[in-house]
């Protein structure tokens, strides 16, 4: 996944296709170049008026937005499974944490902006938080609503308009958010999805009305992304790839150890930037450790990801099969052993069988690269110092988590290991409320929280010396 192609050729039509069965849901026309030139114009003349708005008037709307997200929950959340086949019930969950973060962000955004005051020598210094302007906000189809909401609701409580580049596979979810924001009662232009090819991003960016990117997706885009971005001296967030480390101590609660670690690895169908990839386990336990997890990993249920008793779903597209495939028969043709699974499912639609590999060789795709589906791989440590070593000897710096009981392990790992976020004894999610980004190759930049909605804003500093006076506040 990391390594993906830069460039494909110009496609004419952007396709929703069934992970299931492969057949062709929906067809859309490419925005022309026309239209998406009229989008921007759209985009720059609605900021002119829409950063005037009031942050009250912006929440009524965001938090009409989230209304509608709750209201309809079903039916987005089968649009996100047909489109790309995350389970139902984590794509009726997507559509609930869509709705919590367009209600955080209308709750916060105010505080967050407000006016901060500073001393300095001056009779009154203070900082404001000003929108930047029209954002495009390239995203991935693997959380094809959430991933968009965590941009926007920040970014439209900001003052900002948004101009989305959804993932290829997944158009009818970004006309479905478009179609969100305008039902909420934003203006016409606050929030437009362009139906493009990724060949067509490098240009908009390079559009003088466009203010700022920010890129969810594999470390090849994000280059590409960050490129274009700073050739033209425009901001950039980039959100990429990760394999996470789970490391396992002796001292942890080793079943609810084990019962994460599964849950973990298969999320969104083993496709989540911050399952957790590398199990990096105590070799006290690392034999129990291997053996219930594998045991729990094949008692998985496979299957359509419509069924309210599916674990698994299919991977979300053809190409995505073929890469994992590959990457898995090169590290196993290296010398990796396969405790469980290791190939494809015989079956119509993107399966792969849930994999548990060990033994894993330096310089294989399992060790050096993220690996985008329902395979773990397992790494066995002397101690707290040797996890950490084997977790950071990664390009990625995303997420990870150690589970352990004693109190100098857990300080060790928060210390030092090289993640944008680190949890204890608690599987790695993203939350509103706490800052998500990660280090290293997994980009730059902050999402949510407050660190979120500051990205895309001119931080002013503001300084005002009283004429009358001529004296200094610290004097
Ligand atoms: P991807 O192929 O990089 O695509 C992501 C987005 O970038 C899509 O809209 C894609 O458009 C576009 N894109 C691809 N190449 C581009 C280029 N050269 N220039 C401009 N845009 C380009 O990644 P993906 O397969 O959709 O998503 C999975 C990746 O995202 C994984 O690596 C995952 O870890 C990462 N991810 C990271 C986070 C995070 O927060 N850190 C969250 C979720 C996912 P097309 O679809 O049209 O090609």
């Amino acid at each position: 996944m990391s390594t993906k192609k830069i460039i494909e050729l110009p496609r004419e039509t952007i396709s929703s296709v069934s992970p299931l069965t492969g057949e062709l849901l929906r067809e859309f026309e490419q925005h022309s170049e026309d239209a998406v030139e009229q989008k921007i114009a759209l985009a720059a003349a609605t900021f002119r008026d829409y950063r005037k708005v009031s942050f009250a008037q912006r929440a009524a709307m965001m938090l009409r937005a989230a209304e509608i997200l709750e209201k309809e929950k079903d039916s987005f959340g089968q649009m996100m499974t047909q489109e790309m086949g995350k389970t139902l019930k984590s794509a009726v969950q997507e559509a609930e944490k869509s709705a919590l973060g367009c209600r955080y962000y209308a709750e916060n955004a105010e505080r967050f902006l407000a006016d901060e005051e500073a001393r300095t020598n001056a009779t009154r210094s203070f900082v404001r938080y000003q929108p930047l302007g029209p954002v495009l906000a390239v995203m991935p189809w693997n959380f094809p609503f959430w991933q968009v909401f965590r941009f926007a609701a920040p970014a439209l409580m900001a003052g900002n308009v948004g101009l989305l580049k959804h993932a290829s596979n997944v158009p009818q979810c970004a006309l479905a958010i478009e179609d969100i924001f305008r039902r909420a009662g934003f203006p016409e232009g606050a929030f437009q999805a362009l139906l493009i090819g990724p060949d067509r991003v490098n240009k908009i960016i390079a559009d003088r009305r466009i203010v700022a990117v920010t890129l969810t997706g594999s470390v090849g885009a994000g280059a590409s992304v960050a490129t274009a971005a700073g050739k033209e001296i425009k901001k950039c967030v980039l959100e990429l790839g990760g394999s996470d480390p789970f490391i396992v101590m002796p001292s942890a609660d080793f079943d609810k150890a084990v019962e994460t670690a599964v849950q973990a690895r298969v999320i969104n169908n083993g496709q989540s930037c911050i399952a957790a990839k590398r199990f990096i386990v105590h070799q006290e336990i690392a034999d129990q450790f291997e053996k219930k997890f594998v045991t729990r990993m094949a008692s998985l249920k496979v299957g359509d990801p419509m069924d309210a008793s599916t674990d698994v779903g299919p991977l979300a597209t053809a190409n995505l099969l073929k890469d994992l495939e590959v990457q898995v028969k090169k590290t196993v043709e290296m010398g990796a052993r396969v405790l469980l699974g290791g190939k494809r499912l015989d079956r119509k639609g993107n399966f792969f069988a849930p994999t548990v590999l060990t033994d894993i060789p330096k310089g294989s795709p399992a060790h050096e690269d993220e690996l985008f589906g329902p395979v773990a791989s397992i790494y066995r440590a002397k101690d707290m110092s040797e996890a950490i070593e084997v977790a950071n000897n990664s390009i990625f710096g995303l997420g990870a988590c150690a589970w352990t009981n004693d109190a100098a392990e857990r300080e060790l790992f928060i210390n030092e290991i090289e993640s944008g976020l680190a949890f204890i004894n608690g599987m790695v999610a993203s939350d509103p409320r706490i800052p998500f980004g990660g280090v290293k190759h997994s980009g730059f930049g902050r999402e949510l929280s407050h660190h979120g909605i500051r990205e895309f804003v001119n931080v002013k500093s503001v300084s005002i010396q009283e004429a009358d006076t001529g004296k200094s506040r610290t004097e």
